[in-house]
Order: C-alpha cells, then structure tokens, then sequence
C-alpha cells in the first residue's frame, strides 16, 4: 500500500499547567489514507484540538513525529513548516473564520494568491470549488449576507483551495443546527471522495461519524480504533 497522506509515529504533547504537567498525548499513532475520511470522537478536554493542531503542524510534538507524504516534520525549521503547511494541509475551525471584508470567492482566492497563482486563476479554482460545493449563486457574498451552512462551506472551499494532501477540521459542524450539519457533513465527505484528500474530523456527532471511513478515539493519550 501507498504511504499514508498523514501520519502520527509515537506523537507526544504536554503542557505545562503551574507546577503539574498535563500528558496529553503519550505515544499516538494514526495513519490516514488519501480518499479515506476518519472521524475523531472523543469527550471535551481529552485532547482532539491538541491532536488536530499537532498533525496540522500548528504545534510542534514534544516527541514522535508527523509526516505528511513520506516527508518527516519534526526536524523542520519554521519556514519550511509553513510552506509545508500552507499546501499541503487544509484547515477548518469550528467557527469559519472568514475574511468579513471579501466576498465567498476572494477569500477563496486570498490563500492561492498567497501561493502566488495569478489572481485569473485562483478566481477559475474558487469558482469551481464553490460551485461543487453548492454556492455558485453566492459567490459575491461577504460571510455576514451567508447563513452558518453556508460560511462553513466556503470555509471548506479555503480550506482546499491549495489542493491540500490534507484535510484536518476540528468539529466543523459543531455550531449549526442538526439539519443544516448533516447537509454541511454531506458536502465535505463528498469532497473528500471526489478529490482524494486525506481527513481526519473531530466531531461530536455519532450519526455523521457512522458514515465516515474510520471512526478512532483518544483512550490515556493514545489513539484508538473504533468499530
Ligand atoms: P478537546 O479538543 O478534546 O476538547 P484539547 O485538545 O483542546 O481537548 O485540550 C486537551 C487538554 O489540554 C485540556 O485539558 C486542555 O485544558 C489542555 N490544554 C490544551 N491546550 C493547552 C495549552 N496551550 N496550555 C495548557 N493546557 C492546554
Ligand atoms: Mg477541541
């Protein structure tokens, strides 16, 4: 089999909190496969974001590594973490985080541009991303005129507009009503499937997580698979 687009080998993550230490993560392991979407279910507090931020080269490991591709991260320096970052790994938070200023399609462009595409084609790629994602007719709004379905999924469509190996979201659907999630859930997986991305999803929804490939936990900092 191919490498994994993702991987965590024996990643370790603690914080300091006064004079104790929080072990949040001892010795996860996690391999994602490109066109496999996991889901991540664990209660409040136990580590998802930690995780999530971890293999999204946000936060370095205090031990392990993550590699993305072949590529091994942990002896990176900081330039070569963002590049690495920037076009390989795609995010999406909770809330969207949208540019209030741009409209749906700029801010879809804003991270091509930043990879130094022309803006004639960052403008092709967003177009059809939005398109695919359902929100061709909304391509001139500013998130404030979209409902909370709709700015996560042009956040979605920022998220992938670099064709990110990659797609890490930290319960994306964790502030719309149950409706408009499984809608939301619906499009990303089908993204997903389409593009071949690699994704790995905190949620707290057992009904969206039963139709993801994989279902895994955190049990005392580890990673565990679900049936
Ligand atoms: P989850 O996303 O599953 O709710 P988190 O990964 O956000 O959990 O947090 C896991 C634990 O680590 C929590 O107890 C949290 O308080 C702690 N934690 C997270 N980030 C920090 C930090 N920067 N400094 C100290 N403690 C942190
Ligand atoms: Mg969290």
């Amino acid at each position: 089999m191919a490498d994994p687009a993702l991987q965590l080998h024996v990643v370790e993550r603690r914080y300091r909190q006064g004079e104790a230490t929080l072990d949040i993560l001892r010795g996860a392991d996690l391999s994602v496969w490109a066109g496999q979407s996991v889901a991540l279910i664990a209660p409040s507090g136990v580590g998802k974001s930690t995780l999530l931020h971890v293999a999204g080269l946000l936060e370095q490991p205090d031990g392990g590594d993550v590699y993305v591709g072949a590529e091994p991260t942990a002896s990176l320096d900081d330039g070569a973490r963002t590049r690495l970052r920037r076009t390989g790994i795609g995010f999406v938070y909770q809330f969207h985080h949208l540019l209030p200023e741009f409209s749906a399609i700029e801010n879809v462009m804003l991270p091509q541009l930043i990879r130094g595409l022309t803006k004639a084609q960052a403008r092709e790629r967003a177009g059809e991303l939005l398109a695919f994602l359902g929100l061709g007719q909304r391509l001139t709004h500013r998130p404030a005129e979209l409902s909370g379905g709709e700015q996560q999924r042009v956040a979605i469509a920022r998220a992938v507009a670099n064709a990110p190996k990659v797609l890490l979201a930290d319960e994306p659907t964790g502030n719309l009503d149950p409706g408009t999630a499984d809608h939301v859930f619906a499009t990303l997986t089908a993204l997903v499937r389409a593009s071949g991305l690699a994704a790995l999803i905190a949620t707290h929804n057992m009904d969206l997580a039963a139709r993801m490939d994989r279902r895994v936990t955190l049990r005392d900092g580890k990673v565990v698979e679900l049936a």
